[in-house]
């Protein structure tokens, strides 16, 4: 990638925390480009699938580090149009990744023939009627938290809103934007996502505000987020920190550490291993490959799992 040099992407791949002292206000700003780059590219995506898949994984990345958790955040749309499923999931450390099915027949009848981007309101056409969800594990012997709303508005971010009127105490607002460049003759996937939410009058040192100043406050803190542009929101030379004064510099905004992001799966063939053993080991004959090997892909990153005879023996025999 020619344009990473002098520091023009640097602002990229992180969530960059910041808060509005004089609002009552914290938010982020999340910018992802060489981890889309990375995961779409590796499955040879269709545009219009790329587009709300990029979407999809700024949010995941937005909502995740607005979280504190220790394990894995993950966001799932389900839905019976072109696109049936969607997931995408964050680690505490940063290890972002994602995958979609999709129906190409119904993609080209929803779009047209050829292949054209996902159009701005894409949900209803490409997911269709279906769910949102979003999950918080943090291992075996933490109760696992869920969050599931239906898909309503044209957006992701429609969704999401949906999701935080219903779950969230604090409101919460956010602006996503994800595109296809060309630079240099190479296309690079850049996606952001800007969320501002209110925080308690406690945590914000706010107690003496009345309710209704702390309206205005929270309305003013969506209006200036809302005025961002998807343009200055994409764009590679402008960085989040610069962006975020342009938004709020009459608010003075405070920045905090930002959080790097990595496309990086985690499978292995210990995961692998321990799944096929679930499975009856007769079962497994259905999934066998033409040379007689069971053949496992990996969804999230295409990686192929191949186990002959003897690596079946030595799963089942340590299963016994
Ligand atoms: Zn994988």
């Amino acid at each position: 990638m020619g344009t990473s040099e002098g520091g023009l992407w640097t602002s990229d791949d992180q969530a960059l925390p910041f808060q509005l002292d004089a609002l009552g206000v914290r938010g982020r700003l999340v910018r992802l480009g060489p981890t889309l780059d990375a995961v779409i590219e590796r499955h040879g995506y269709p545009l219009a699938v790329a587009r709300p898949l990029a979407e999809a994984m700024v949010l995941c990345a937005a909502l995740a580090t607005s979280l504190k958790y220790d394990g894995i955040f993950t966001l799932q749309i389900t839905g019976d149009g072109p696109i049936r499923l969607l997931v995408t999931d964050l680690t505490t450390d940063g290890a972002l990744r994602g995958y979609a099915q999709f129906d190409s027949w119904k993609l080209a009848v929803a779009l047209g023939a050829g292949n054209s981007e996902a159009p701005d309101g894409y949900v209803p056409k490409l997911f269709g009627s279906g769910r949102l969800a979003f999950t918080v594990d943090q291992g075996q012997y933490t109760e696992r938290y869920q969050g599931v709303v239906p898909l309503e508005g044209p957006t992701l971010a429609d969704c999401a809103h949906t999701y935080f009127r219903q779950s969230e105490q604090l409101p919460t607002g956010i602006k996503i934007a994800a595109r296809r460049t060309v630079t240099d003759g190479t296309p690079h996937w850049r996606a952001a996502a800007l969320m501002v939410q209110q925080m308690p009058e406690f945590d914000a040192g706010r107690l003496d505000i009345d309710a209704e100043q702390r309206e205005d406050d929270w309305r003013k803190a969506v209006i200036l987020m809302a005025s961002a542009t998807e343009a200055e929101m994409l764009d590679p030379n402008l960085p989040a920190s610069h962006l975020l004064y342009r938004l709020f510099h009459q608010e003075q905004p405070r920045v905090f550490e930002t959080r790097p992001f990595i496309a990086r799966c985690r499978c292995s063939r210990a995961r692998i291993d321990r799944v096929l053993r679930s499975i009856k080991r007769e079962e497994l004959d259905d999934m066998r490959d033409a040379t007689g090997r069971v053949s496992v892909k990996c969804e999230f990153c295409s990686t192929e799992y191949a186990y002959d005879d003897n690596d079946l023996d030595r799963i089942y025999a340590s299963a016994a």
